[in-house]
């Protein structure tokens, strides 16, 4: 048979099984591209269409070709690739009548902030409560309350969003002041940069005339000690003029590390605010005000669903509201909660599957063929200190565990002890390529097994 004749004889039984609108949805503009080695490809117009054939329809297509056809083994999905638009914000766009609107957003070139992160759609609860009403004194009164103000909080919980909200206010209530928001990443590279072209009068003019400076994800200026002694005299030189300096971190000051002393005690000499969990209620208010952002409205039911399976990353939480909203454009319909749930039952089982902190420490005694008891004990044979250092550094990574939790683990360390280990596996990754590897065959390990 060939490819069209196999796909219309399959597309004939499917509709046979399953409603009319289900089928016009989800199998539109879907065909079959080969028939090789025993497994046939199927090609499909979105990553919708393709989870959905896969997940809820794949053993009935298997089933179907299986019977037409004895030597298939197994069905493939791809999304067709003139389909396939990736748009800025890592969601895939819909191509033709089903095209997608994202708004797409400019950042300013003058000061670097993303005009989409303001106070308007900034939702707040107790879990960043104390970190907005900062933020809200600073904006009235640049430079003059909390300086420097320094936010911490693990990723995906909004600190780049209120960082950038304060800069937006700023610039619309004070026409006259320079703002400039900076990753430190890109502060690094402006200094090095700077260093080799022997810039650095320019650049310390033009960081000098700043009035509300803004400098996120801090803690990547870890052991880049040139980047830390520049931050420090434009610091000081900014601190002085009483210009604004707002600051933010996945965690706080002290426990950066390979920060100079110096640097540290700059940064926990104003203001310093954490960010921690949004609970429920706080969830289903983000993605309302998302969802209205995006002009579309959902059942409490459905937020309640989405707020309950994804808890710890806001991030996350609007990756799974987009989906909700593709469907609701391919569909002219909102999503109910059966829908939701298989929208979003990969993210459902992924919660669940949140690596255990034992499975770690067996994968690497297990890599590195120790006793895990020997492992969590204090012996400092080297053969023995490297895959401990390895194994809080995964711990760190993978299980997001904080250093004095780690610590515990391996028989009552101090919190110190652990975020040296991480970071020497850290510094050690740069320049090791290998490291690297081993380090990935484990997480392999923890992952598969
Ligand atoms: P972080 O910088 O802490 O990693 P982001 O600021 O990038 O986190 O936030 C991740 C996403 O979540 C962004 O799209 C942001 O708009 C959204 N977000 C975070 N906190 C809030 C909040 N309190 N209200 C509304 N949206 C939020
Ligand atoms: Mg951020």
């Amino acid at each position: 048979m060939t490819n069209e004749e196999l796909w219309e004889s399959v597309l004939a039984q499917t509709q046979l099984n399953i409603s009319p609108a289900n089928f016009a949805t989800w199998f539109k503009g879907t065909k079959i591209t080969s028939q090789k080695n025993n497994q046939v490809i199927i090609s499909t117009p979105n990553s919708f269409a393709k989870e959905w054939l896969e997940q809820k329809y794949g053993k009935l297509i298997l089933k179907i070709i299986y019977s037409l056809d004895n030597n298939v083994k197994d069905v493939k999905y791809f999304i067709e690739k003139q389909n396939l638009k990736i748009l800025r914000n890592g969601q895939p766009a819909l191509s033709e009548d089903n095209q997608l609107e994202f708004q797409e957003f400019k950042t300013d070139s003058e000061t670097n902030l993303n005009p989409r992160y303001t106070f308007e759609n900034f939702v707040v609860g107790s879990f960043n409560e104390l970190a907005n009403a900062a933020a809200q004194a600073v904006v009235k009164n640049p430079g003059f309350v909390y300086n420097p103000f320094f936010i911490y909080g693990v990723v995906g919980l909004g600190k780049t969003h209120l960082l950038e909200a304060i800069g937006n206010e700023v610039v619309k209530n004070f026409s006259k002041k320079t703002v400039r928001y900076i990753p430190s990443e890109k502060f690094t590279q402006e200094v090095v940069t700077s260093i080799r072209n022997h810039e650095m009068e320019s650049f310390k003019l033009k960081y000098r005339e700043i009035d509300v400076l803004i400098i996120d994800d801090v803690q990547f200026l870890a052991g880049k000690e040139k980047t830390q002694e520049e931050f420090f005299h434009t610091f000081n030189a900014l601190y002085e003029k009483n210009k604004q300096i707002i600051l933010s971190s996945d965690r706080p000051p002290k426990s950066i590390p390979s920060l100079t002393e110096r640097l540290r005690s700059r940064f926990e000499g104003g203001m310093i605010a954490d960010i921690s969990l949004p609970d429920l209620e706080t969830r289903m208010a983000i993605l309302k005000t998302k969802a209205r952002e995006k002009g579309t409205d959902f059942s409490d039911e459905v937020y309640s669903f989405v707020a309950s399976v994804v808890q710890r990353n806001i991030r996350e939480l609007e990756g799974a509201l987009n989906r909700l909203v593709v469907y609701q454009k391919i569909n002219n319909r909102a999503p109910d909660l059966g829908v939701a749930e298989v929208l979003l039952r990969k993210i459902t089982v992924n919660a669940r599957k949140q690596v255990a902190p034992k499975k770690i420490l067996q994968a690497v005694a297990e890599f590195y063929d120790i006793k895990e008891k020997d492992l969590v004990a204090s012996s400092r044979k080297k053969e023995i200190v490297r895959p401990r250092q390895i194994a809080m550094y995964l711990l760190r990574e993978e299980f997001k565990g904080s250093y004095s939790f780690i610590g515990r683990k391996f028989g009552g360390k101090d919190h110190t002890t652990v975020i040296y280990g991480c970071e020497k596996i850290n510094k050690e990754l740069e320049l090791n390529k290998g490291l690297g590897e081993e380090i990935e065959l484990i997480k392999q390990r923890i992952y598969v097994g």
